[in-house]
Order: C-alpha cells, then sequence, then structure tokens
C-alpha cells in the first residue's frame, strides 16, 4: 500500500481487502456503539478476525447480546466498557483508560463510530441544546477519548485510530444541521491528530466514510428509502478491517470511503 495513492484509489484498495480469519490476532479494538448498527457489526467482525473487542456504549443490554454473540462464536472474549458520550467527562475517560491500562496493558485499535443524527431542520431552526449535544457526541467524545487513550495507543507496536465521517461531512447540504458541521469538524480533527503523529509514535489515525447503510440512522434519515437497496453493514467491512489491521500501517491522515464509486 502506498500513501502517494489517491484517497479515492486507497478506497478501492481498502472496499476490495480480503481479511485473513488471524488479520486482527492479538489486537485490542475498542469500538464507540458497539451495540447497535455498523458499530455492532463492527465489533462482531473484528472478533471474528481474532480481536479482544472492547464496547464502548450507552446501553448495557445491546453490549451484552454482543458479548453473548461473540462468546458463542468461539472468538476471543470481548470486554463492556458502559460510556454516555453525551454526559461522559474527562474524569470518566481517565477512568476507562486506567481499566483498559490494567487489563489489557496497551490499545491497538480504537474505531470512533457512535454517533447521533439530530433533527434535519434549517440552522436558523436549530435548537441550540441540540446543537450542543451533537457537537458533544459527535466531536467531542471522540477527541476527549483519544487523547485520554493516547498513552495506550503508544503503547501498541502499531495502532490505528479510525474516526467515522459522512458524505455531508465533506460538503454541506441543507437541513442537515449540526450532525453535517460535526462531521465537517471530524474530517479536520483527523487530519490535526494525524499531523501531529507523524514520526512521532506508531500510532495513525484516519477516517471512514461508510456510505449509505442500512442501519436504524440511515431509515431516521431517509424514511421513505427502501432499505433493501441499501449496503449492510457487513457488506461494508473490508474498508473497516483494512483500517484496522496492519495492511494499512503505513496510512496517516486519510479519509477514505467504504463504498467507493
Ligand atoms: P446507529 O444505527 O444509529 O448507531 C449509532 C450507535 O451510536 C448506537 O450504538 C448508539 O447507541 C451509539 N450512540 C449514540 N449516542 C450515543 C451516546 N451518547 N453514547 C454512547 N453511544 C451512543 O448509526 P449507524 O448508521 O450505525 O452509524 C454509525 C456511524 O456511521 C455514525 O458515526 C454515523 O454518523 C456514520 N454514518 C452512517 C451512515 C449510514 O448510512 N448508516 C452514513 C454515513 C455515516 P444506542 O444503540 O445505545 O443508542
Amino acid at each position: 500500500m502506498d500513501q502517494t495513492q489517491s484517497p479515492q484509489e486507497l478506497s478501492l484498495t481498502a472496499a476490495a481487502f480480503i481479511a485473513s480469519g488471524d488479520a486482527l490476532k492479538d489486537k485490542v479494538i475498542a469500538i464507540t456503539g458497539a451495540g447497535d448498527g455498523i458499530g455492532k457489526v463492527a465489533a462482531l467482525s473484528c472478533a471474528a478476525h481474532g480481536a479482544t473487542v472492547i464496547l464502548l456504549g450507552r446501553t448495557i443490554p445491546k453490549l451484552e447480546q454482543v458479548y453473548d454473540e461473540i462468546e458463542a462464536a468461539g472468538h476471543p472474549q470481548a470486554a463492556i466498557f458502559p460510556i454516555n458520550l453525551e454526559g461522559a467527562v474527562e474524569k470518566d475517560y481517565n477512568d476507562m483508560a486506567d481499566a483498559i491500562d490494567a487489563e489489557f496493558g496497551r490499545l491497538d485499535g480504537l474505531l470512533h463510530n457512535a454517533a447521533q443524527l439530530g433533527p434535519q431542520t434549517p440552522l436558523s431552526n436549530y435548537e441550540i441544546d441540540t446543537w450542543q449535544k451533537l457537537m458533544q457526541v459527535n466531536v467531542t467524545a471522540g477527541f476527549m477519548m483519544t487523547k485520554a487513550l493516547l498513552p495506550l495507543l503508544e503503547k501498541s507496536s502499531a495502532a490505528s485510530v479510525v474516526f467515522t465521517s459522512s458524505s455531508v461531512g465533506r460538503k454541506g447540504r441543507a437541513y442537515w444541521g449540526a450532525y453535517a458541521i460535526s462531521k465537517a469538524a471530524v474530517e479536520n480533527m483527523v487530519q490535526v491528530f494525524a499531523d501531529e503523529m507523524d514520526g512521532i509514535n506508531k500510532v495513525r489515525v484516519n477516517c471512514i466514510n461508510p456510505g449509505a447503510t442500512r442501519t436504524q440512522m440511515r431509515a431516521s434519515a431517509y424514511p421513505s428509502e427502501n432499505p433493501a437497496t441499501l449496503k449492510t453493514a457487513a457488506e461494508i467491512m473490508p474498508s473497516y478491517l483494512y483500517l484496522l489491521s496492519p495492511k494499512s500501517e503505513a496510512l496517516n491522515g486519510i479519509s477514505i470511503d467504504a463504498q467507493p464509486k
């Protein structure tokens, strides 16, 4: 793989990635929003490829269900760390880092997947409280968590941090409000983190835009759309596995599409 390739070429390479069964063997990977949607499928998929997955989320029964599915499949035993990104403060992230340090001693992967869509309404009508909640969950939480977990990521021989973007984060669109703006901020945060890590440590920071995917969030955004016309989360996993696996070790500061045209 070659970082002189364009994001489009890298997206095609990632989407065509065929992960071997042990592609993530011995990796410790934390995933936010691991109880539902793309995050749930990413957790199951990482575990199926050998990773020990730390399930992060706010709805414990959903996380327990994923934990049980991983256990029933005979994959490496997962761990659950409940966290509500809306209310979490610096101490919560530091406690999370201490717990992961005590149990695993390092972190090889961090997938920032959780996000909220918010209402689709003109900015002129957008509620300030809703704006702040979206920014907290979609942007600030990713910053705080990465900051707290950086010492553990630096203990990995090669760590991959993956943030999640959206098409509306690359080009703003009417009525997508704080969601679109938060995703634009995520794209920029990836560039800042990646530039700061470059040549300093073995932590790489990249971004993925899943594209239209059959989940609850997509159904909320496009209620009249037929979900059967959309890719499932399982179908976009090659790009996620690519970014989290050693295959992408030389990539830093890139934003790829999981469904490149
Ligand atoms: P989803 O089905 O709505 O799942 C979102 C996940 O985020 C859920 O696990 C949810 O937990 C979690 N979450 C939300 N608020 C949280 C909070 N305050 N604290 C902790 N966890 C929280 O969405 P998705 O479609 O899988 O989206 C996953 C990512 O892909 C998001 O970043 C989204 O912006 C991005 N994306 C999706 C699409 C698409 O077409 N699906 C397209 C572009 C980008 P609960 O289940 O407990 O609420």
